[in-house]
């Protein structure tokens, strides 16, 4: 029987904010644990929280960015649990009236195994806004609890069972990953614990509509561990169902250095939370007026920057994908392809030179030698046959190094495309003397024997004669 996988994500994201949820405290990772705590996010008794407006506001940006509804009115709930990282025996999150309901998130480009990804629309069901929990850490017999991490924003961001391969669940991580660095919410550093994922997942004869016994997977650290594990589990659930066994539903922990999922904990220990409404916190009331506002200054999200580009600049829908990866990528492109004929040639130079040259010196875009003005001034030399490609690739070279401008080290070196019928017949004719044999290969109705004739005229012009007339000019020698 063939087997189809059923893939649906939480993904949780703090914000990034300069203070905690519902306290002072500063959100800042990597400080010395426990310096940036207070009776709120420690948990006394008789503290009392208060929303953080901007964390709100971060959460309405990315569910806009996700094409989310959002809810005029939300409220908190206490998620009641008992556990060292949550001295409160609750958090506090968004049970029934979460703050974005719906919405969904386009994957698209190359899959995470190298093969093209159809385009289409991950559906969302919601996102919620909650605080984070303390951090343990397991030292031998005892454990570290560090609170500055408790009362961080945190999203949470749940998708339908929408995923169908290991590949698009890892794209659908990289668009919300690149969503997020569009709106400007959160870096989502994964290392850094600002993003973290567990997988819910599940098989079904294809053809089936019912869904099949969801698994969720925990303790996956990267996008490169989501990826591995459905490979994994998906092939161990349908081994699983072919023998004729039977699946139930469980919470299975990724171990990877080992490569495999095992028995974390079955559907009997599922907890009871026993959500119940926080009476020290005020319902979350979004106003028209306010969500007009944050409307307005939504960014544009990368999905509509990649059919812009695709449309106003005609690359292909594979470039757009890669320049609007990052932020910065896509406006370099813009200011370097701005008042350009071939905005094509741009996007390949910074895919391959810049983007080239900058990891070969763990160099960042940010701090480029060669800024979008002068990558533009240089296509456009390429554009006005001034110099050819195979120059322009010296040239930028050296831009690279010396922060130098295209047109002074045309300049400088003499590296002008010799366009001059005079001196590029010169070279033919020696040529053409030189050698005999592809001459008469040329002439007996072998059309490629050229080529050697071409690279000869490029050698001694170093490079610098025009291509295109130096076909020409052997064409006209040898045919006449
Ligand atoms: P739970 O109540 O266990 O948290 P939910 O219904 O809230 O389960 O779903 C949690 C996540 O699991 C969602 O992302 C959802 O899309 C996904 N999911 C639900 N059922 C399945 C299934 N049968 N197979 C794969 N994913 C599923
Ligand atoms: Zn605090
Ligand atoms: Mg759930």
């Amino acid at each position: 029987m063939e087997y189809e996988a059923v893939i649906g994500l939480e993904v949780h994201i703090e914000l990034d904010t300069q203070t905690k949820i519902f306290c002072g405290c500063r959100n800042e990772f990597g400080a010395e644990p426990n310096t940036n705590v207070c009776p709120v996010c420690l948990g006394y008794p008789g503290s009392l929280p208060v929303m953080n407006r901007e964390a709100v506001r971060k959460s309405i940006l990315a569910g806009l960015m996700c094409d989310c509804e959002i809810a005029a009115y939300s409220k908190w709930d206490r998620k009641n649990y008992y556990y060292p990282d949550m001295p409160k025996n609750y958090q506090i999150s968004q049970y029934d009236l979460p703050l974005c309901l719906g919405g969904g998130v386009p994957i698209a480009g190359i899959g995470f195994s190298g093969e093209p990804l159809a385009e289409r629309t991950i559906g969302l069901t919601r996102i919620h806004l909650e605080e984070d929990v303390a951090k343990s850490t397991h030292l031998g017999k005892s454990s570290g609890v560090d609170f500055n991490r408790a009362g961080v924003p945190l999203m949470e961001i749940v998708s339908e069972p929408d995923m169908r391969s290991a590949d698009e669940a890892h794209a659908y991580l990289v668009a919300l990953q690149q969503i997020m660095e569009y709106a400007g919410v959160s870096a989502c550093d994964m290392e850094k614990g600002q993003m973290r994922c567990d997988v819910n997942v599940s098989v079904r004869p294809v053809g089936e509509t019912k869904l099949g016994t969801k698994i969720e997977i925990k303790n996956l650290n990267s996008f490169r561990a989501v990826h591995r594990s459905l490979l994994y589990e998906i092939e161990r659930q349908i081994e699983e169902l072919g023998d004729g066994g039977k699946l139930f539903q469980e919470t299975r922990r990724w171990d990877d250095a080992a490569g495999v999922t095992s028995v974390m904990r079955s559907k009997e220990c599922a907890h009871d939370y026993r959500y119940f409404p926080d009476p020290d916190l005020m319902p979350v009331e979004v106003s028209p007026e306010w969500l007009a506002e944050l409307r307005a200054e939504m960014p544009e999200t990368p999905h509509a920057r990649r059919a812009r580009f695709v449309a106003e600049y005609g690359i292909t829908p594979y470039d757009a994908h890669v320049l609007t990866l990052e932020k910065p990528t896509a406006a370099y492109f813009e200011a370097a392809a701005r008042g350009r004929k071939n905005p094509k040639l741009v996007a390949n130079w910074i895919q391959t030179e810049l983007l080239g040259a900058l990891a070969k010196n763990t160099c960042s875009l940010a701090n480029s030698p060669v800024s979008p003005a002068a990558l533009g001034e240089l296509v456009g030399l390429i554009e006005a046959n001034t110099i050819s490609g195979k120059i322009a690739k010296d040239v930028f070279a050296e831009m690279f190094e010396t922060g130098k401008a295209a047109a002074a080290i045309v300049q400088e070196k003499g590296l002008q495309q010799v366009t001059d019928t005079g001196a590029i017949e010169g070279l033919v004719d020696a040529a053409i003397a030189a050698n005999p044999k592809p001459v008469e290969e040329y002439r007996a109705g072998n059309p490629k024997a050229i080529q050697f004739l071409v690279g000869q005229v490029m050698k001694n012009s170093r490079g610098k004669a025009n291509p295109q007339m130096v076909v020409e000019l052997l064409r006209q020698r040898l045919d006449g």
